[in-house]
């Protein structure tokens, strides 16, 4: 049987990704169980497992009402000892198998957002959580600029092709302070004429891709030399490697 990944959304603008079978599921993240017990029953779907990728309550609030509903089911996430539902706990290059979905996944550390925010990456995709969105990047919270930029690097190391499943549909948003860093990327343009209609029609503008997001997000376009003029303006100092043209682009973005 094979599988297929939609999207639940939740509260104003999270996406609770939910791979599926014709009988069976999996979700990540499930910051409310509501809406995921509404599509469970409405698609007639026993929930088999739940993936988390950080202990925002926006990602988690949801478990407890889950395992209710479905006693027993393994909850995967990170080390983190205060989501304390979690029953295996993951690390960096461990290995998550959900057969009876034949899917495979490998664990990525990548602290920024959070310090126990972790991905999954598998054929199917990569599920990130709130590290890469389509045209942005999370808040650093806990984690230090250093720490997301070598995440976001590890994450830009997958394959191109990889479909990539952000928690939240920020796109619009992001757009719009990326075309502040960096006006003229003709990708970006065309980028936002798809997402505005896309939006427009109320669809997801995810996922989206490694070559995509290489192509239109500011936060992995730190050696592109319009950007790095304008964030270099923006702070009126001149920056001196990628990382600190990262995190000037962060702070700009806080205060945007
Ligand atoms: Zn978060």
């Amino acid at each position: 049987m094979s599988v297929s990944v939609f999207p639940i959304e939740a509260f104003n603008d999270n996406y609770i990704w939910c791979l599926r079978n014709q009988t069976h599921c999996v979700v990540v993240d499930p910051g409310d169980a509501a809406p995921v017990l509404a599509y469970c029953k409405d698609n007639q779907l026993t929930l088999s497992a739940i993936l988390i990728t950080h202990h925002h309550w926006d990602h988690t609030g949801g478990i407890d009402a889950l395992l209710v509903s479905f006693p027993d089911i393994p909850v995967y996430g990170p080390q983190n000892k205060n989501i304390n539902q979690i029953t295996v706990r993951l690390s960096q290059d461990d290995n998550l198998e959900l057969p009876q979905f034949d899917l495979k996944f490998s664990v990525l550390e990548i602290p920024g957002h959070t310090l126990d925010h972790i991905a999954y990456y598998g054929d199917i995709g990569l599920f990130c959580g709130d590290t890469l969105f389509s045209a942005g990047c999370g808040r650093l919270f806990e984690g230090t600029p250093q720490q997301m930029f070598t995440s976001l690097a590890k994450l830009t190391a997958l394959p191109a092709d990889t479909a990539v499943y952000c928690a939240h549909e920020y796109t619009m948003a992001n757009i719009a302070f990326a075309e502040a860093a960096e006006p003229n990327n003709q990708a970006l343009i065309d980028y936002k004429h798809w997402a505005g209609k896309q939006r427009e029609k109320n669809i997801p503008t995810l996922p989206s891709n490694i070559h995509r997001e290489l192509e239109v997000n500011p936060f992995l376009r730190c050696n592109s030399r319009e950007l790095v003029k304008n964030v270099s303006q923006n702070i009126g100092a001149t920056l001196i490697s990628d990382q600190a043209t990262f995190a000037s682009l962060r702070n700009w973005k806080d205060n945007f």
